[in-house]
């Protein structure tokens, strides 16, 4: 059979509203053209975040009844502890809310001022954690790799030769951990090879510095290795999954990702002495260790959902499914990051928009567009993003891409809403070069992309 169907059938449902487009327009210009603003009930399908999204199984339905929410050495927390041992191998396992607050431990206890922390790509929250404590959060892709149209299987691979000279360049003393993120999330869902994983260990042995995996996507990269790498092909993702974390000394999991639920994160490792300093920040910000911030009932969803993500049938399903929305856009010209990664697509603005400069949002008009022509909510990630404002009131400094991202919750949209997004993207390329720009009217000083009001510009009018 040609057609990969969705690996589960619907046992309760979530009515989602259509609305007019007069309806969005209005809606648009009271949240000042900025998609944050928006009221979910405004929105048709949500491809914002694949993040705490998804949707839980009737066997994680069944596990919130049996959460065990005693305070202390609580049954849940048992059973969320052996499944985290399991697929990681890891010794120590402390829960956490979620990813952030895993960082927010992890680097209070290693990172300080002048050190140096190596990853393939920081996430956003990872690289303010480094900041925070002093340290620089260094990106070591490989140069090839930051080209947004080259093909090839692993373009989220860490630049060996950078962490090696990165190490030379601090001394190994101010490199408190190396680290790599799978898939990685800021470079477009880039799977990690397992050989690049061998390396990174290899490197770290030779200069005694400790490894740990940001982990959120484990299972999506574990399938890319089963998919992508030689001699992988005939393997389980989830022995995969537990080989890439054995080549580690512990890692960090946003399990509002692959843990198939809507809240939690881990924090696992194997030093004791570690563990014992990061139970203690544990306790004074997140909670007891056997809890750490969630419920015991989080801790039953959590615990199955990590059996459920490695299923293969599910991830062949996940990840078609962000190709097919890749396929549907280029059918309809307009450019995407490849190959696309296991939980969006990423439409390229510059490309699809060449008459509007990066000071004038191209990004942001491409998502404000595919909103108000389907009601399909995406997120810019350029120069509203990551472009600054300049003192004597020049353009803002560009961002290096503009993209909108369309991320895929878990397990939540079915292949014609798929179809349907796909429309969306193809009407709206028609009519690219109608596209208007857009001018910042007020901004905060920072992550100025949440709030900041904008209104769109009209010909005639300058930015
Ligand atoms: C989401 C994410 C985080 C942060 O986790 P939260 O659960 O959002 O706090 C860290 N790293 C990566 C790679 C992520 O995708």
């Amino acid at each position: 059979m040609r057609t990969i169907i969705e690996p589960f059938r619907v046992k309760s449902v979530e009515p989602i509203r259509q609305t007019t487009r007069e309806q969005r327009e209005h809606a648009l210009g009271e949240a000042g053209w900025n998609l944050f603003g928006l009221s979910s009930d405004d929105v048709l399908i949500v491809l914002l975040t694949d993040s705490g999204t998804g949707a839980m199984s009737s066997e994680q339905w069944a596990a919130l009844m049996r959460g065990d929410e005693s305070y202390a050495g609580a049954r849940s927390f048992h059973r969320f502890e052996s499944v985290v041992k399991d697929l990681t191998g890891f010794e120590y396992v402390i829960p956490t809310h979620q990813g952030r607050a895993a960082e927010r431990i992890l680097f209070s206890e290693l990172v300080r001022d002048g050190h140096v922390v190596p990853n393939n790509t920081h996430f956003d929250t990872t690289r303010a954690n480094v900041e925070y404590q002093g340290g620089e959060a260094r990106d070591l892709i490989m140069p090839e790799h930051r080209d947004l149209h080259v093909e090839a299987p692993f373009k989220g691979d860490l630049d060996i030769e950078a962490l090696e000279a990165t190490i030379a360049e601090f001394g190994a003393e101010q490199v408190p951990l190396v680290t790599v993120t799978v898939t990685d999330n800021s470079g477009g869902g880039q799977p990690v090879s397992l050989a690049n994983l061998r390396a990174v260990r290899e490197v770290c042995d030779r200069h005694g510095l400790p490894f740990f995996l940001d982990a959120a996507r484990f299972a999506e990269n574990a399938w890319f290795i089963v998919q992508r790498e030689p001699g992988q092909g005939d393997r389980h993702p989830r022995d995969v999954a537990r080989e890439m974390f054995r080549m580690a000394d512990g890692c960090w999991i946003s399990l509002k990702k692959d843990g198939l639920a809507n809240i939690g994160g881990v924090l696992a490792m194997n030093d004791p002495d570690l563990a014992e300093r990061c139970r203690a920040t544990l306790i004074l910000t997140e909670g007891f260790p056997t809890y750490g911030g969630l419920a015991g009932r989080d801790l039953e969803a959590l615990a199955q959902g990590l059996v459920e993500v490695t299923e293969p049938d599910y991830l062949a399903y996940r990840v078609r499914t962000a190709e097919y929305l890749a396929e549907l856009a280029w059918n309809a010209g307009v450019p995407t990051v490849r190959p696309p990664g296991g939980h969006a697509v990423y439409l390229d603005a510059k490309g699809l928009l060449p008459h509007i400069p990066p000071h004038e949002l191209p990004a942001q008009a491409l998502a404000c567009e595919l909103y108000l022509t389907g009601g399909v909510r995406g997120v810019e990630i350029g120069t509203l993003m990551f472009g600054r404002p300049q003192p004597d009131g020049a353009p803002d400094t560009p961002s290096r891409h503009e993209l909108v991202r369309l991320a895929l919750p878990r397990r939540t949209y079915t292949q014609s809403h798929i179809d349907y997004v796909g429309e969306v993207i193809e009407d709206v390329a028609l009519r690219a070069e109608q596209l208007r720009g857009l001018r910042i009217v007020s901004q905060p000083r920072f992550l100025r992309h949440f709030t900041a009001q904008l209104e769109p510009l009209t010909d005639g009018s300058a930015s």
